[in-house]
């Protein structure tokens, strides 16, 4: 047999796709399989975009470009953060990307050496830990439950800090719990982070604007501007633009690192695909409705789950902030089930018994949890409760 590496055997593949495929699979043979799995929105990607693309299709425009590139697409990007933000870049200070997920592969790359810590705050996006292993780094998980509406306090941060500390990963509004931080928390995390200046900050803003009260936003560096030094921004069009395919991402921050994320992905992927960064582009500069005709659909149907799920005996599921997840507490259920120990053996039922895939919240390092995306037409959703109900 093969002998695989080391960081391989360490790491497990996404189990947010694992469920996606395995929902279409039991489909293909013959099975009704309503999928609450997807990290993607159920949109087409908007028509000026896809036009943008087509036109740089027939201008030829289908060669290798600049690593971190092309200079239009990151001058769009530093004119969003100037315009949406706040925040000033240059040119050196942007790179983009094939996806947010390469975004951070990158940082973890170019920063991280064997044994150096990552706080990752739980419930996490699923792909933190496994990069930062990928990168011969630690995870350092810390948790937090319902009652804390999923948010990291400045005590547990203090607590999780070692001198082995060299990065922090904050993700707001969050997948999978859609919570989002208020400046104010932002100001206290900051304020234990000011003892420490040489942890770095990622800030994941994929989710920045599926946020219900708009404007609302604000990230760590917003909250603690003194910061500008050490803070890494992330960001992409993926979920904004229902752009999920396209693969753009793209970093923002100290030009050494990003220089050193570059050279990382010339090692890799080299450029993101020519013809993605004119679409990402057109979506930047490009008229932003499209962003709010998502919104107005994402709430109705969170409302509706939410409210939906409480009635459920053994539910409870808060109201989130935005994204188009919500991440009920089932321990109820968990107990009242024979046969049901865990969030894994629950999700596990419900795709066999009743043909609703979702994700548990283990895969989110927060067991007692499942993670439910809206990102479906409401029938779907409606259809897929009254089938959880019947199970349960
Ligand atoms: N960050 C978070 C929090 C996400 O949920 C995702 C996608 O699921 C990403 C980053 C990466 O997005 P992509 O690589 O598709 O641009």
């Amino acid at each position: 047999s093969i002998q695989l590496s080391d960081r391989v055997k360490a790491v497990k593949p996404s189990p947010t796709l694992a469920i996606t495929a395995r929902a279409a699979e039991m489909r293909a043979a013959g099975n009704d399989i309503i999928g609450l799995g997807a990290g993607e929105p159920d949109f087409d990607t908007p028509e000026h975009i896809k036009a943008a693309a087509v036109q740089a299709l027939k201008n030829g425009f289908t060669k290798y470009t600049a690593v971190d590139g092309i200079p239009s697409l990151k001058q769009a990007i530093i004119n969003k953060f100037n315009k949406d933000n706040n925040f000033d870049y240059q040119l050196n200070q942007i790179l983009v990307s094939c996806g947010g997920k390469q975004s951070f592969y990158n940082l973890a790359q170019a920063l991280l050496n064997p044994g150096d810590e990552v706080i990752v705050p739980a419930p996490y996006w699923v792909s933190y830990p496994d990069m930062v292993l990928l990168a011969d780094g630690v995870p350092v998980v810390v948790e937090t439950n319902q009652a804390q509406n999923f948010k990291m306090s400045p005590e547990q941060l203090r607590a999780a800090i070692t001198d082995k500390t060299r990065l922090m990963v904050i993700n707001s509004p969050s997948n999978p719990t859609g919570s989002a931080y208020t400046l104010e928390e932002l100001k206290a995390l900051g304020e234990v982070l000011r003892d420490y200046p040489d942890i770095l900050i990622a800030t994941d803003d994929m989710y920045e604007h599926i946020l219900w009260k708009k404007g609302s936003f604000v990230n760590i560096l917003n909250a603690n501007p003194d910061f500008y030094d050490r803070t890494m921004v992330l960001n992409g069009v993926s979920k904004a633009y229902s752009m999920t395919g396209w693969r753009i991402g793209y970093a923002a921050g100290p030009a050494e690192l990003i220089g050193a994320m570059r050279k990382i992905q010339s090692q890799s992927t080299s450029n993101p695909t020519s013809i993605s960064q004119v679409a990402a582009e057109e979506a930047l500069n490009g008229d932003q409705g499209c962003i709010d005709t998502m919104l107005v659909e994402f709430k109705k149907r969170h409302d509706f789950v939410v409210e939906e799920l409480n009635k459920l005996e053994g539910v409870d599921c808060l109201h989130t902030d935005g994204t188009f997840y919500v991440f009920p507490n089932v321990d109820g259920v968990i107990k009242r089930l024979d046969g049901i120990d865990s969030d894994l053996d629950f999700a596990e039922y419900l795709i066999e018994k009743a043909g609703v895939a979702l994700v548990p919240g283990s895969a989110f390092g927060c067991p007692g949890h499942i993670r439910i995306s809206i990102a479906t037409s409401m029938e779907n959703l409606s259809k897929a409760l009254d089938r959880i109900k019947q199970a349960i």
